[in-house]
């Protein structure tokens, strides 16, 4: 029984309340829920522009119609990341390229993206880069490269909402401000900050770009009187379709459950990050450990994961032998992720041997748990079990 999960959603008995509050109301979806969540989010986040969507899939799908991501013109992004951040490109039939990442932290960095562009056969539109774990990536740094290239920069934000990052300049900018970037995603997915079931948010720098995204994510419907044909008759019911668009609405009870799970949103924060405080402490005595993604500034990293670095040679065991042992003592862990380029999907886009950062990255990390609802006790019980695995003269 895994006691501990690398992840977990915590439901209070006022979410609960919040979503029968909608499920006894007029409207499930395209109600008042949708915007009052997205007003609250870049309010207790700091993100601008936000349009909320029914996964974080589809904000970076949107992000990239938006930044004209095409057959003809492609994407760059790092290898270390889940599936989506390059398929939503995929999706648009676009060619995708990966970027290296630093072999410690696994973000993409202006160096890693500058010659990532340098080796590139294909136009590019834009340049995700993940802000993995919760820790932010060098945004200023990315964008002056990209700006070089001519391509836009989007941040996969989906680890990192209230995660805030110093400019080089040293002005502090929060994930999905867009005060750098162009446009950034979010996923609501329960293994994330905020848990909505399924559930996601784009966010646009361009106050133009927030009607046309808000448009796209509900069949391109339009119901601007400016953009109506002169020859359709007005009324209450005219809209204009001037572009395809998807269903990618989120209902209004995701939309409750959201706007209640925002109200301890910083608390949350505050607990993450003082929970790895902990674990800092803790695994800092253990061999063959080293925390990974650790930031100048701790108080600016959002926490999604806490991801270790081990030294699996030194230890004398696989991973997989580890996650087993650790199972066994009740511990969940994961490996995030698995380089895109080693799926079958993106055999072309490049190999192991390309990526050298990304493969350091990946040969050596696991996320233990962390989540809200742990208790300092149980860091120091999962650091001991950890230390336990590790140390195989004991097994
Ligand atoms: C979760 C996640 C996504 C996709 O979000 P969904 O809501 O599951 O569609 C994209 N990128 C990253 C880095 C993620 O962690």
């Amino acid at each position: 029984m895994i006691r501990f999960p690398y992840s977990k959603q915590s439901i209070t008995s006022d979410d609960i309340s919040a979503v029968n509050r909608v499920l006894a109301a007029p409207f499930l979806t395209q109600g008042p829920e949708i915007r009052k969540f997205e007003i609250a989010f870049e309010r207790v986040t700091g993100a601008r522009n936000a349009v909320a969507v029914s996964n974080g899939t589809a904000a970076l799908h949107l992000a990239y119609v938006a930044a004209g991501v095409s057959r003809s013109k492609g994407l760059i992004c790092p290898p270390v990341t889940f599936l989506a951040t390059a398929a939503a490109a995929k999706l648009l039939c676009a060619p995708v390229a990966f970027s290296d990442v630093d072999p410690i932290t696994g973000l993409m960095t202006p160096e890693t993206l500058r010659a990532a562009f340098e080796k590139v056969s294909f136009d590019i539109a834009a340049v995700t880069c993940v802000h993995l774990g919760g820790r932010m990536c060098d945004l200023s740094g990315l964008k002056e490269v990209c700006d070089e290239y001519g391509a836009l920069l989007i941040e996969d934000a989906c680890h990192a909402p209230g995660a805030k990052h110093t400019l080089r300049d040293g002005r502090t900018v929060a994930a999905g401000s867009c005060e750098i970037a162009d446009y950034a995603a979010f996923s609501f997915h329960p293994v994330k900050h905020i848990a909505m079931g399924e559930g996601g948010a784009v966010c646009c720098k361009r106050p133009e770009d927030f009607s046309r995204l808000s448009t796209l994510r509900n069949h391109g419907i339009d119901r601007s009187k400016e953009t109506l044909p002169i020859d359709q008759e007005v009324g209450p019911w005219s809209y204009v379709n001037t572009e395809i668009g998807w269903n990618y609405r989120l209902t209004d009870i995701q939309a409750a459950l959201g706007s209640s799970q925002l109200m301890r949103f910083k608390s949350s924060l505050d607990r993450r990050r003082m929970l790895s405080r902990i674990y800092d402490q803790s695994l800092s005595a253990i061999d063959h450990v080293t925390p990974a993604m650790q930031p100048d500034n701790p108080s600016e990293h959002s926490w999604h994961l806490y991801a270790v670095a081990l030294d699996f040679a030194c230890i004398g065991k696989s991973r997989s032998e580890v996650m087993e042992d650790l199972a066994v003592k009740g511990i969940g862990t994961q490996v995030h992720y698995i380089p895109l380029y080693r799926h079958p999907t993106y055999a072309a886009c490049g190999r192991s041997s390309d990526f050298p950062g990304a493969e350091q990255y990946y040969q050596n990390t696991l996320s233990i748990p962390l989540y809200p609802g742990l208790m300092p006790d149980d860091i120091d019980l999962i650091s001991h079990a950890l230390a336990e695995v590790l140390d195989t003269k004991n097994n």
